[in-house]
């Protein structure tokens, strides 16, 4: 405003003119109407009279004025000043909305426009504050979100990861109970099994031990990476802590770090390679039987989902050797004589078949024997039919100490034997029967097991044949046979016949 009056001092001086000026006319007037009310001329007054209506006038024209000046200054100045101050108060208590209309051009009204662009710059920030505010609060929310999003992932990773294990598991486990399930005989069952794992767990070396039936300790009897002979050839002792843990306890046993681990001196020795190694018990019907080693090269190379997928196998595994175990029981049971122990007629005759195309692809003689026994009628007569059962098992057992490991020797019926000899001439096989003939002749056989009853002497027909290119079929050679042997009866017993 540098050096000019402000128009809201020039109106207020411009006012206050007026106001002084009009009251000063208002009680010029006022005394004018005064003294003619009373009949008097200021010119007949007397002079301090006339001053007192002067003074009087003055008076009132100065309280007039002053009471004027005041309605203008309050007018002019202090409503405005009071409106501003209200305005500005409720801005500061939040009323942001509120503004102005500014009248005059003067400085309240620039006042008034400056605090209306303030307010309206005020609202932009406030606005622009709140929408950064809620941008941080969003982007805050976004990152909350994206924590608990990147948790539930991780933890659906988990257990997708979990599932997929489990999956996996239960489809190794099918393929165990499938190799468990699809084969009874021991041998190839273990064989099979002991692949299976190899495959499904990546082990290094597999061993089956089952124990040897003459010294009891535990022998390999199947072994998949192992090239170490001494291990191959080797037992492990049954009181091997491993072993006895395994058997005794039938769980599966965790050896973490076999550097470490109190073994059996036996297996001190072996204990080359380190690494870690699982046991696992081979139960069969009743006890546990023998054992499955897993072998890998590293330490603590096992984890716990592992050992319980073991734990698992090893329910299958036993199940699958008591299967086997019976079955072996079973079949060798359908294929032998429960009375003599040796194999059945059944047995004999497959197995003869087998062995008479074979020797026939092989160009090599075969040859058989029948043998009967002598009047038995007469041991059952006079000794009971169980002195004749015993007296037959005594028979039966001479015979075995005649046959060779290839030969097929099988109780044919009742008192009748049969011996099929591979790879034997007819005079050999001659021989071999007048051989066994003799030693039946030459022994005493016990009527009861304890020997009380004297021991009885029996003799025996054999009929020989060997395989002709006449005989189109087994069963020729065996009629042969027969034949011999019908021969040897009719021609006096106790004797061998060869037929051609
Ligand atoms: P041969 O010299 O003519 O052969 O006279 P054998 O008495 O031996 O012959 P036979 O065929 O007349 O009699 C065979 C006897 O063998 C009759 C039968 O009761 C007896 N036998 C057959 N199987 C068994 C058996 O398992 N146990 C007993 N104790 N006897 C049997
Ligand atoms: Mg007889
Ligand atoms: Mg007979």
């Amino acid at each position: 405003m540098g050096g000019r009056i402000s128009a809201v001092g020039r109106r207020l001086a411009h006012r206050t003119a007026w106001s002084v000026l009009g009251a000063v006319v208002a009680s010029s007037l006022l005394l004018a109407v005064v003294l003619g009310a009373l009949g008097m001329r200021v010119e007949n007054l007397h002079p301090v009279l006339a001053w007192a209506a002067v003074a009087s006038a003055a008076v009132i024209a100065a309280t007039l004025s002053a009471l004027l000046v005041y309605q203008v200054v309050r007018r002019q100045i202090a409503r405005r000043l009071e409106t501003l101050a209200e305005v500005l108060r409720g801005a500061e208590a939040g009323e942001h909305l509120r503004r102005f209309e500014p009248g005059e051009d003067d400085e309240f009204a620039a006042v008034e426009r400056a605090f209306n662009a303030l307010m309206d710059q005020f609202a932009g920030l406030a606005a622009s504050a709140l929408h950064s505010d809620l941008m941080v609060k969003w982007a805050q929310s976004e990152l909350r979100l994206r924590e608990e999003l990147l948790a539930k992932s991780n933890e659906l990773a988990a257990v997708n990861e979990a599932l997929v294990r489990k999956v996996r598991e239960a489809s190794d486990l099918l393929r165990i109970a499938e190799v468990a399930s699809a084969s009874l005989e021991m041998g190839r069952l273990l064989d099979r099994l002991g692949r299976t794992l190899v495959d499904t767990l990546a082990v290094e070396e597999l061993l089956v031990l089952l124990p040897d039936p003459d010294s009891g300790q535990m022998r390999v009897r199947h072994a998949i990476g192992v090239q170490d002979v001494h291990i191959l050839e080797g037992s492990w002792p049954k009181d091997d802590p491993v072993v006895r843990r395994c058997v005794d306890e039938g769980e599966i046993q965790y050896l973490s770090d076999l550097s470490v681990e109190p073994l059996s001196a036996d297996l001190r020795g072996r204990r080359r390679v380190g690494g870690s190694l699982v046991a696992v018990p081979v139960r069969g019907p009743g006890s546990t039987t023998g054992v499955i080693t897993l072998l890998r090269r590293e330490a603590q190379a096992f984890d716990s989902q592992e050992l319980d997928f073991l734990r698992l196998t090893a329910h299958y595994v036993a199940l699958a050797v008591s299967n086997a175990t019976l079955y072996r029981a079973t079949h060798e049971r359908a294929i032998h004589d429960s009375l003599t122990g040796l194999h059945n007629r059944g047995f004999f005759i497959e197995a003869f078949e087998r062995e008479w195309h074979r020797s026939r692809r092989a160009d090599v003689p075969l040859s058989v024997l029948m043998i009967d026994v002598d009047h038995f009628k007469r041991v059952n007569d006079s000794h009971g039919h169980g002195a004749g059962d015993i007296v037959l098992q005594g028979v039966a057992r001479l015979l075995r100490a005649r046959a060779r490991k290839a030969d097929l020797l099988a109780r044919y019926g009742g008192e009748e034997f049969v011996m099929a000899m591979p790879g034997t001439t007819t005079a050999d096989a001659a021989a071999i029967a007048e051989a066994i003939r003799a030693s039946v002749e030459s022994t005493p056989l016990p009527v009861s097991p304890s020997n009380g009853a004297p021991p009885v002497r029996l003799t025996i027909s054999v009929g020989v044949a060997s395989d002709s290119l006449s005989d189109d079929s087994p069963e020729a050679l065996i009629s042969r046979a027969d034949m011999g042997l019908l021969t040897a009866k009719s021609a006096g017993r106790n004797r061998v016949v060869m037929r051609p």
